[in-house]
């Protein structure tokens, strides 16, 4: 038997296939319906007037011209409810107003106009009620599960023979043990040191003036703003490293970082709570800075950012060098190979992401590098006797 197809979905639907959708017949309806919806339960209870929630102002005021919607949208909204066994009438999880998917419900009448994620956007932050809460469960658990999702598939690989042949120090494949022990130090400094921070942000992003309401930004706002954020980092990264690397700094911070000779994905963030806050502080502060001189920065942007991070610091520490590695194809790219080096070595290849400080300022590590040094200084000495 064919599944009901639910108000939402029919209406996307005839949309798609009318190419253009009907403005609201009745907004003001409409935006009291919306503000029946989002009455800020915990804050505003008292007050006798609903009040919106801030993050819906922009969706519920504004009546949005006549616009196509996509079928892939159409089919990612459908498969997503039909893959939760929901309809309008019935549903696994229930479609009360008071549940996530009854916000989404309420959210999806009125504002078609929004993409599947925003409108799960906007769900969340409707159904926790209170944005430091919201954004402090988002930011951690996004944080946790990109790091373990990502250094997973560098311990299965390490457990696959097959690959060793691509381990830069393929002597050193690290035991199970010691990677047990990593995650355990890992996950200690995640509660115990990130984990206040993160629940800072939401007030930190707000003092700096980042967005979170809706529509998202475009990818290309997204993309440009993270490569700038990817410069800025790498050049905090270089020098905080370098510096780090300073006698008394090292003995007392970054030694615990280096107990890994031979790295693996997850030692990437296995470091002291200092380490952890001046190389974190290049993290947040690019995205700070440039909200701070371009007002234009949305918190999506920057959680999208601290993911391209997470992946670049994993695998620079995967301690995997294969044929198809960025690095072949972007020769600015640091990668596993530039980090690496720097684990076995303990001095040079300061920098995080790319290659350029290191090369300007005559810190590359590895035999290729001492070998054109070596090169230079006899050069020099050669001009000296002429
Ligand atoms: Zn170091
Ligand atoms: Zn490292």
């Amino acid at each position: 038997m064919m599944a009901e197809v639910p108000p939402v979905l029919s209406k996307i639907w005839s949309t798609h296939r009318q190419k253009t959708l009907p403005t609201r017949p009745e907004p003001i309806n409409s935006v009291i319906e919306i503000r029946r919806s989002f009455v800020h339960r915990s804050i505003f209870a008292s007050k006798q007037l609903p009040t919106l929630h801030p993050l819906l102002i922009p969706v519920a005021v504004i009546e949005q011209p006549a616009r196509h919607v996509s079928p892939i949208n159409y089919l990612i909204v459908e498969s997503l409810l039909i893959c939760l066994n929901r309809n309008s009438t019935s549903s696994l999880f229930g479609s009360s107003p008071d549940t996530f998917w009854g916000q989404f419900d309420e959210i999806s009448k009125y504002n078609v106009h929004l993409n599947v994620f925003e409108r799960l956007w906007a769900a969340w932050y409707a159904y926790v009620q209170n944005d430091v809460l919201a954004t402090g469960i988002m930011s951690f658990l996004m944080h946790e599960i990109v790091y373990f999702g990502r250094s997973l598939p560098w311990i299965i690989i390490d457990r696959i023979h097959y690959f060793n042949k691509y381990k830069i120090q393929n002597q050193k494949i690290p035991t199970a043990q010691e990677q047990w022990n990593c995650a355990k130090l890992v996950l200690l400094s995640h509660f115990t040191v990130e984990l206040p921070q993160i629940w800072l942000f939401h007030p930190m992003a707000v003092y700096v003036g980042l967005a979170t309401g809706l529509p998202f930004p475009s990818l290309l706002t997204m993309a440009y703003q993270i490569a700038v954020f990817f410069i800025l980092e790498d050049t905090w990264h270089y020098w905080s490293h370098r510096a780090l690397h300073w006698g008394p700094l090292y003995k007392n911070i970054h030694k615990i970082h280096h107990q890994y000779s031979a790295p693996f994905g997850m030692a990437a963030e296995y470091a002291s709570p200092i380490e952890v806050m001046i190389l974190g502080l290049g993290t947040v502060g690019a995205p700070t800075l440039w909200c701070a001189i371009s007002g234009d920065l949305h918190i999506l942007t920057m959680y999208l950012w601290i993911v391209c991070r997470l992946f670049q610091a994993i695998d620079a520490h995967s301690g995997y060098e294969f044929p198809w590695s960025l690095h072949h194809f972007l020769p600015f790219w640091a990668g596993a190979e530039h980090h690496d080096v720097h684990h076995e070595r303990f001095i040079g290849n300061y920098s995080s992401s790319f290659r350029w400080w290191d090369y300007v300022l005559d810190t590359e590590s590895g035999p290729e590098a001492a070998k054109k040094r070596r090169e230079r200084k006899l050069a020099k000495e050669g001009k000296k006797f002429q």
